[in-house]
């Protein structure tokens, strides 16, 4: 099963894809943590991708589309895989059809989580990263994953915020470019949408990331 999520920052979808990764035994492919992990392991490819992380840009295609096409031809995306984050614009939707399409791979499910940029806004501010499992959820500002004072709700580690988290300025930049239905993000789901359409095999689900965790699980597992 191969899957593609969408869905502004702070919608949910580094939270439910990490559900659904386990539900199908799939790998969990999500760009900006392959972006963090080079960053804190000091690589050349981390050096280069931290100033646009930091302003809330996009990293260059010519650096995030290998990076994420050779992730993909990898032993463990043979049960298929779940890319989150990527693709981010449109140049990047057709890179990955083409490549899929050269590699006779088949795209399953496409599913955008729509939530106000506003509310996308607050969660991003209150995310906190368990330095164990950054796919532990902990929000400071959503009850049902309120992390158990400063630790981990799920396994007591340590908390942290990821920088561009807690900037306003990069996160307007992170949703102008999510919202550009020209070039950007949405630009490129409707480019899935727009394939899915014609060819039947791509189901194309819309999620409401307004609800709590399980209540969005519950309909993404209903629609899959
Ligand atoms: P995220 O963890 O998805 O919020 O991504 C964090 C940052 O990594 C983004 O703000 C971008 O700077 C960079 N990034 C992640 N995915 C992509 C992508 N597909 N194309 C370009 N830059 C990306």
């Amino acid at each position: 099963m191969n899957i593609l999520f969408f869905g502004p920052n702070g919608s949910g979808k580094g939270t439910q894809g990490a559900i659904i990764k386990d539900e199908y035994n799939i790998s969990h492919i999500e760009s900006g943590a392959i972006f963090r992990e080079n960053i804190s392991k000091g690589t050349e490819l981390g050096a280069k991708a931290k100033e646009y992380i930091d302003r809330g840009d996009l990293v260059p295609d010519e650096i995030t589309i290998p990076m994420i096409l050779d992730r993909l031809k990898k032993d463990d995306c043979k049960n298929g895989w779940l890319l989150d984050g990527f693709p981010r614009n449109k140049n990047q939707a057709i890179k990955l059809d083409e490549s899929l399409k050269e590699a006779s791979l088949a795209l399953d499910i496409v599913v955008e989580i729509i939530l106000d940029r506003e509310i996308a806004k607050n969660r991003i501010m209150g995310r906190r990263l368990c330095v164990n499992d950054n796919n532990h959820p902990n929000n400071i500002y959503i009850d049902a994953i309120k992390p158990d004072g400063d630790k981990c709700r799920v396994c007591g580690g340590d908390l942290k915020t990821r920088d561009d988290d807690q900037d306003e300025a990069a996160i307007n930049k992170r949703h102008d470019i999510y919202y550009d239905t020209n070039e950007g993000t949405i630009a490129s789901s409707y480019y899935f949408k727009d394939l899915s359409s014609k060819e039947g095999s791509i189901k194309y689900i819309t999620l409401d990331g307004g609800p709590g965790v399980k209540e969005v699980t519950a309909e993404l597992v209903s629609k899959l």
